[in-house]
């Protein structure tokens, strides 16, 4: 299997330098040469298999096996899922009559991340290693630097996928005082030396630009080899399909009796943000797995439920717009919410999925003409997209979006009234935030869903994990107390614990370089 940038060229990536390169030169995100088909014999072979013999069965459709052979892709995902508390890596939990819950909160930093990104952690390792071992005396080793910025809620995931790892190291930016406490321990309490916290005075925006100013630098991009481990990443699209097809096989011994999996349909609804946790869906439904639709739960950054309303992809809302004397009301930025994981003002996973719909609407007489012409239609409307703001999509491009896709957006406050709805009920559930976007949005949809259908709505993270929004939802309610109900035992005493960090005084770029060189120095 070889992989391709969706804005064309003739580039064709395996898929050791599609994942060790990120991000495609010319801007676009890699994608698959064609979608796998599953095999014929799936439903009653896969039906037993365990999160890991699914991962195997799965990643081996993406990934020729003279690039990773089957026992050595075996290896590396027990290695990545052996760090999860329970033993189905990503449980799935009945709510009520018609609805579960996919628990995929049970890795290192109880957030659903780290599903992929332990796994990415070791696909490094793999491959740096493999190289290294292939060069001659004397030869230079390859190393990786990831460097990225964290507002708290992702990086401790990326920390703990790569914390240990041989030729990789890592720098995480935070504004210092400005990451909730548990966050900021979570992160700061990993010793091990190959982890850098970097906490920067300043904002995470001040983080942001220094992190682009760096990938920006090509000499010192060139002399350590910077990688980043965001959410394009393909490798981490794939390692999310999998419990796509877990929680199928669950349903299916967990409906009531008499109902079969056959007979119903099942629509799973996902907390969006950069589109990639529910991007894993589609290409799971394009495999052939048998679905139903998949409903995006954005909060109040909701440019993905504006598209699938108007078919316009626009940063923002012209609908929103005062047209009295032409000046636009604030809207340009990115709105702070209690699903702060989900912040976002473009998606960007979301390219990939156009690119599909591109496709699916392109002239040409041979897969590679349209492959071609779908390529350059996109790389069209991306650029329009950068230069104008917004695009509109043709009506075939939005129609085709709405056959596989729902979309609702919730507000700040319907998502405190739902997690204290939910804790309210019986059985009582405690969800995080990002959780109860979902199952807002499962709530409004039900409403037109036809009796036979199932809703899997995906949970992204630990309640005690988002505790400010949590406490404020459940306030008063007096059978709630967090220290029981909510605090993990990890988390107990992790405030207490020895922490490792490097302090940088101003947001400066050649501060945080004088950081990373004095670091490589000091391990050459
Ligand atoms: C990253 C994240 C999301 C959004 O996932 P996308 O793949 O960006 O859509 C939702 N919830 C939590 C807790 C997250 O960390």
């Amino acid at each position: 299997m070889k992989y391709f940038s969706t804005r064309g060229g003739d580039q064709k990536l395996s898929f050791e330098e599609t994942v060790l390169t990120g991000l495609a030169p010319n801007g676009g995100l890699y994608i698959p040469e064609h979608i796998p088909q599953l095999p014929k014999d799936w439903k009653t072979k896969w039906n037993t298999y365990s999160f890991v013999d699914l991962s195997v069965a799965v990643l081996s459709l993406y990934i020729s096996s003279e690039e990773i052979s089957q026992e050595e892709l075996r290896t590396l995902v027990q290695k990545s899922y052996k760090t999860f508390r329970h033993p189905d890596v990503t449980p799935l939990v009945q709510l009520d009559n018609k609805r579960y819950i996919l628990e995929l909160f049970h890795g290192p930093t109880f957030a659903f991340k780290d599903v992929a990104l332990q796994l990415l952690g070791n696909l490094f390792e793999f491959f740096l290693l493999r190289r290294n071992a292939r060069k001659a005396a004397g030869e230079l080793e390859e190393k990786l630097t990831v460097v990225g910025a964290t507002s708290g809620d992702t990086g401790s995931a990326a920390i703990y996928g790569l914390r240990g790892k041989a030729n990789v190291s890592i720098f995480i930016l935070h504004p210092k005082g400005r990451v909730s406490p548990i966050q900021e321990a979570q992160m700061t309490t990993v010793t091990d030396s190959n982890v850098h916290n970097v906490a920067v005075k300043g904002t995470f925006d001040d983080c942001q630009d220094i992190v682009k100013s760096l990938f920006a630098d090509k000499a010192f991009n060139a002399e350590h080899r910077l990688g980043a481990v965001n959410s394009i990443n393909w490798a981490r699209i794939l390692a999310q399909t999998v419990y796509y097809f877990l929680s199928y096989f669950h349903i299916q011994k967990q409906l009531p009796v008499g109902v079969s999996v056959e007979e119903i349909e099942i629509q799973y609804v996902v907390p969006t943000g950069n589109f990639g946790d529910i991007l894993a869906g589609y290409y799971a439904k394009r495999m052939g797995l048998p679905i139903g639709k998949l409903a995006i739960a954005t909060n109040p950054n909701d440019i993905l439920a504006r598209f699938w309303k108007s078919g316009r992809y626009e940063k923002v809302d012209s609908d929103s717009l005062p047209t009295v004397d032409g000046q636009t009301t604030d809207t340009s930025g990115v709105k702070e919410t209690f699903s702060p994981a989900m912040d976002i003002l473009v998606s960007s996973n979301f390219e990939r999925l156009l690119w599909y719909l591109a496709y699916e609407n392109a002239a040409g007489a041979s897969d590679e003409e349209k492959k071609t012409n779908a390529s350059q239609t996109l790389d069209g409307w991306m650029n329009k997209v950068k230069t104008d703001g917004k695009i509109k999509v043709p009506i075939a491009v939005l129609e085709a979006a709405r056959r596989d896709f729902l979309a609702e957006r919730i507000s700040d406050e319907v998502t405190l009234e739902t997690i204290r709805g939910h804790f309210d009920a019986q059985p009582s559930y405690i969800a995080d935030p990002h959780t109860a976007v979902g199952l807002a949005a499962a709530g409004i949809i039900a409403a037109n869903n036809t009796p036979n259908t199932y809703q899997i709505v995906l949970s992204t993270a630990h309640p005690a994990k988002f505790s400010e929004a949590v406490s404020r939802a459940l306030e008063g309610a007096s059978k709630f107390d967090f220290d029981r109900d909510v605090l993990p035992a990890e988390f107990r005493g992790l405030l207490e614990k020895e922490r490792k960090v490097i302090q940088v005084d101003r947001p400066e770029v050649e501060l945080v370089k004088g950081v990373i060189e004095k670091i490589a120095r000091s391990n050459a």
